[in-house]
């Protein structure tokens, strides 16, 4: 895969105020790369600034190896952007919202209605296509604003905390939809202070803080930042004749096995967190006639990365 976005040294001053400090990162071509931290981390700004919306202090962005000021007309016709504020028209209905988006990106006549309907469906609002912003309910607002910043089929798109204060049902379909969009071949960058969606969705993640990288990596990278081990908890029946020694030996003998123990209704295994066979560890109850009833793996979610990376809560 090659890089599509690299952000070197990036630095925003606001004042007295250093919004993002000396942050680099890069996203891969054709990944849905998730920026995340708390509330007043950088997300925003550093958004705002690979937007070309913002200016910056120092540092350099390059997007689909075009520098970001030297091209910026080149660098914002291949972007779609849905900003943290819902950016409608309230007078408008939906269809002339995405319309007129759209229409700033050299889209005319058939070819605009065409791709205003299709972005409109792809959200779930074709029934609404007559209804304006001030009618809808807050997730139908942000199912439009995404609708508005996708319509002229941009090569990166960038979402700012698109899931804030939606309802349940409008936040699965745009967790969806951005898989979709990734399918279809976009690039997405995708800001949150949610971890479990960043986890659903994204491939690659860096977490800031402070405007600062703390770290960057797959969900699994990070995780094995903070822990050496994953530990599998599985419910099981012992049979009478079960031979607890040569059980332990055999299960041992894996080189991600780090430690086994046989306990009352359970056994419990500690593997390296990078363990690729486990199938065959349970090939071995299989053969020693345990079933298991149940696996409860106890591996750290981003959370508890961020929490020990950070030393505080993301919020
Ligand atoms: P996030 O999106 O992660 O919540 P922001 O990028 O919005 O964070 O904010 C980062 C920091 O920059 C915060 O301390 C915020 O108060 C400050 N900031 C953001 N925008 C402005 C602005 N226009 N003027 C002054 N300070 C700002
Ligand atoms: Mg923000």
């Amino acid at each position: 895969m090659k890089n599509f976005v690299t952000v070197r040294n990036l630095v925003k001053h606001y004042g007295d105020v250093c919004a993002v400090d000396t942050l680099s990162f890069t996203v891969m071509e054709g990944e849905i790369f998730g920026l995340i931290g708390p509330n007043g981390a950088g997300k925003s700004t550093t958004i705002n600034i690979l937007s070309t919306l913002d200016a910056y202090t120092s540092g350099s962005v390059e997007i689909a190896g075009m520098n970001i000021e030297s091209h910026a007309r080149e660098v914002k016709a291949i972007l779609g952007i849905v900003p943290q504020e819902i950016a409608v028209y309230p007078h408008l209905s939906a269809l002339e919202n995405v319309k007129f988006f759209a229409s700033l990106y050299g889209l005319k006549g058939a070819a605009l209605r065409k791709a205003a309907e299709e972005a409109l469906a792809f959200v779930g609002l074709s029934e609404k296509a007559k209804m304006k912003p001030k009618q809808m309910s807050g997730g139908m607002k942000r199912r439009l604003n995404i609708a508005c910043g996708i319509a002229h089929n941009p090569k990166l798109i960038i979402m700012d905390e698109p899931t804030v204060g939606v309802d349940a049902q409008s936040r699965d379909h745009i967790l969806h939809s951005i898989q979709v969009l990734r399918e279809r071949g976009a690039t997405v960058i995708y800001t949150s202070h949610y971890m479990n969606e960043v986890e659903q969705i994204c491939d690659r993640i860096a977490i800031i803080d402070h405007g600062q990288l703390v770290a960057e990596g797959t969900c699994e990278e990070l995780v094995a930042m903070i822990t050496d081990f994953n530990t599998f908890t599985m419910k099981t029946r012992f049979p009478a004749d079960f031979d607890k020694d040569a059980f332990m030996k055999e299960v041992s003998a894996f080189p991600s096995v780090h430690s086994v123990s046989v306990q009352e209704d359970c056994v419990k295994i500690e593997t390296s967190i990078t363990c690729a066979d486990f199938s065959d560890i349970l090939d071995k109850l299989r053969k020693f006639h345990l079933p298991v009833i149940s696996v409860v793996s106890e591996i750290p979610n981003l959370d508890s990365v961020f929490l020990t990376l950070t030393g505080h809560e993301i919020q």
